[in-house]
Formats: C-alpha cells, sequence, structure tokens
C-alpha cells in the first residue's frame, strides 16, 4: 500500500495528539516549574477579595480575625482550615516530585504527626494553580483533604486541563 506524504503527515499528527491526550494529565502543573508563573498566581491569590491567601506571617493574628469574620467563626476554629487539609491541597508523591527543592515526604509527615511533632510542607493548589503552604489558607478552603494519592491528583490534572 502507498501513502502520500499529505497522509503521512496527518497521521504523525494524529498519533502525536493522541500520545498527549495520554501524557498531559502526568506532566507536572506549570506553576511548579516556573517560578514566575507560580509567583504570578500566588499574588493574585493573596489580592482577590474572594481568595484572600495568606497569612504572610503565620502568627499575624489579625488575619485569622478577619478569617473567622468571614466564615462566621472564631479565630481559634478558623484556624482548623488550612491547606493541609484542603481538598484541593496535593501532596501526592507525584506531586512531590514536581516541588523544586526538599520538602518533607509523606512518611515524614505521618511520623511528625504520630509523634504529636510540628510539621510543614508546599503542596500544589489545583484551585489557585500555585505552591501553596500547608500552614496558611484561603476563603476557599473546602474540606476534604489534602490529596494524598497519585489517582487522585491525576483527575485534579484532568479536570483543570478540560
Ligand atoms: S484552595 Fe485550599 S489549598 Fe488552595 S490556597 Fe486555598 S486553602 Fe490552600
Amino acid at each position: 500500500m502507498k501513502i502520500t506524504r499529505r497522509q503521512l503527515r496527518r497521521v504523525i499528527k494524529e498519533e502525536l495528539s493522541r500520545l498527549w491526550e495520554q501524557a498531559k494529565n502526568f506532566v507536572c502543573p506549570e506553576p511548579t516549574q516556573d517560578l514566575e508563573l507560580n509567583t504570578k498566581n500566588r499574588n493574585s491569590a493573596i489580592k482577590a477579595d474572594y481568595i484572600q491567601y495568606g497569612p504572610l506571617n503565620l502568627s499575624d493574628e489579625a488575619y485569622w480575625e478577619r478569617a473567622a469574620e468571614h466564615w462566621k467563626t472564631t479565630p481559634d476554629v478558623a484556624k482548623d482550615s488550612r491547606c493541609y487539609n484542603c481538598v484541593a491541597f496535593d501532596i501526592s508523591p507525584r506531586m512531590q516530585e514536581c516541588m523544586p527543592g526538599e520538602i518533607m515526604s509523606q512518611e515524614e509527615i505521618e511520623e511528625a504527626i504520630e509523634n504529636e511533632e510540628p510539621w510543614e510542607t508546599l503542596g500544589y493548589c489545583w484551585m489557585h494553580s500555585f505552591k501553596c503552604h500547608s500552614d496558611r489558607t484561603c476563603y476557599t478552603w473546602a474540606a476534604g483533604g489534602p490529596i494524598v494519592e497519585d489517582e487522585v491528583s491525576h483527575d485534579w490534572q484532568e479536570r483543570n486541563t478540560q
């Protein structure tokens, strides 16, 4: 069977597109690899009235009072809603490999929790697309996290790229 150049180009294009569809959910999210983009997204999350990512300084009590007012609760209760237990906070093994530099592994975090020791890490926020700190929070916090399984992480990525 003969194949023209045009047909060959079409077959290659279709095949590349199929491979990209399969691979795109396995690629690290762009902000984890691009500091400028990450900073831009983080700054937008800090400024946006409906997000208010923070506090910049973890001991900023005024931030927690504002958050408590927003959630109609007390500062102490507001402090229980942080990135580390947010549904969009991704610390799955595959995401940990996307993070630059040294961060705590899931095993180290579990050990610290078991020993009632303090811990902190960076994770990826799927709601606002930047690397966020486990001890911070934002007004769009939602219960159900963190994301600790690769499969769940891939699902979030798939939904984010549609
Ligand atoms: S959506 Fe969740 S993970 Fe993202 S910044 Fe807000 S609290 Fe943190």
